[in-house]
């Protein structure tokens, strides 16, 4: 994105007037939070977004644990996020709703600070694919993970339940690491050795017929493209286990996928080199990724009309 409106504290400004000072405290101290939304175009043409309150009320959360009163409703950043992809007139994109401690009194403690709240909306086709590494796009075959020498942050060190930005220098250094080791994303493990999630996405597998994802104990978050995933298999009549996965259960999974509101329902192929299934996307992967799909964009008569918010 390199033009348009964004909604920073009650108005849409114009994309370079969208500025903050060079002191803002999030910028030092990593005090922010943040969500990732999708806005679709659904079967009846129109654009709607994705478990928009669902989101909202995320942020809400990730802002009540830091002490962080963001000053709008769930109701008003709903409607500022409508208003962002309405004057960006955009059908489809992301939509990046963030809450930070703005400029105003150094030091560690955040709370002399304002809270600024901002809204921004790019396109964002495919998060995951060749291009940061190759592998896991349009070639049909899965992402290729590496399992990260970098230990997930334990939640007794920071609430993983809130989306904050800090969780990110963590993830930012698995993906880097991931990449330069020619992978497309790298699968971290907890302090226990157990499988926790990607940099940005939460992990499934299938292991003997039966799906599976990690608990948010594991220090997890609670994504809600997983959410909806278990939902939509519940409803399939498949049933998943939320446990403990360990790292030898990644290697003898017949199948592994991402979900992510970026990343969508991403197969992955291999993982440290081992091949999962035949290196493509398994039967219950398309499966669900289908589902999935027909969800977002309101071809779903149980859950469209539940998760979809219609723009105009
Ligand atoms: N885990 C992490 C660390 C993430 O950044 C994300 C992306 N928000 C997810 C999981 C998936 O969450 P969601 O499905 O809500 O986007």
């Amino acid at each position: 994105m390199t033009e348009g409106k964004i909604w920073l504290n009650g108005s849409l400004v114009d994309y370079d007037n969208a500025k903050i000072h060079i002191l803002t405290h999030a910028l030092h101290y990593a005090t922010g939070v943040f969500e990732g939304i999708r806005c679709y175009k659904t079967v009846n043409g129109n654009s709607a977004m994705f478990r928009l309150q669902d989101h909202m009320q995320r942020l809400l959360d990730s802002g009540r644990i830091y002490f962080m009163d963001l000053g709008y409703t769930r109701q008003q950043l709903e409607k500022a996020a409508i208003d962002t992809v309405k004057a960006n007139r955009m059908e489809e994109c992301y939509i990046r709703p963030i809450a930070y401690y703005g400029y105003g009194k150094m030091g560690v403690n955040p709370m002399p600070n304002k809270v600024s709240v901002a809204i921004a909306v790019w396109k964002w086709d495919e998060y995951l694919k060749g291009g940061e590494g190759g592998g896991g796009g349009s070639d049909g075959k899965g992402a290729r993970l590496m399992v990260s020498s970098w230990t997930r942050i334990d939640p007794k060190s920071l609430p993983m339940g809130a989306k904050a930005t800090a969780n990110y220098a963590n993830s930012a250094l698995a993906r880097v690491e991931a990449i330069k080791a020619g992978f497309d994303e790298a699968v971290m493990l907890n302090s226990a050795g157990m499988v926790v999630e990607a940099s940005a996405e939460n992990i499934f597998i299938v292991k003997d017929g039966a799906l599976a994802t990690p608990p948010t104990t594991s220090g997890a978050l609670a994504g809600i493209t997983r959410d909806s995933i278990m939902a939509i298999a519940k409803e399939n009549g498949i049933e998943c286990k939320v446990r403990d996965i360990s790292r030898d259960e990644l290697y003898t999974a017949s199948e592994v996928f991402l979900t992510g509101t970026a990343a969508e329902v991403k197969p992955v192929g291999e993982i440290d080199n081992r091949m999962i299934g035949d290196g493509r996307a398994g039967k219950m992967t398309k499966q669900l990724k289908s589902l999935f799909e027909a969800a977002v964009h309101g071809k779903d008569k149980k859950f469209s009309k539940a998760w979809l918010t219609p723009v105009n």
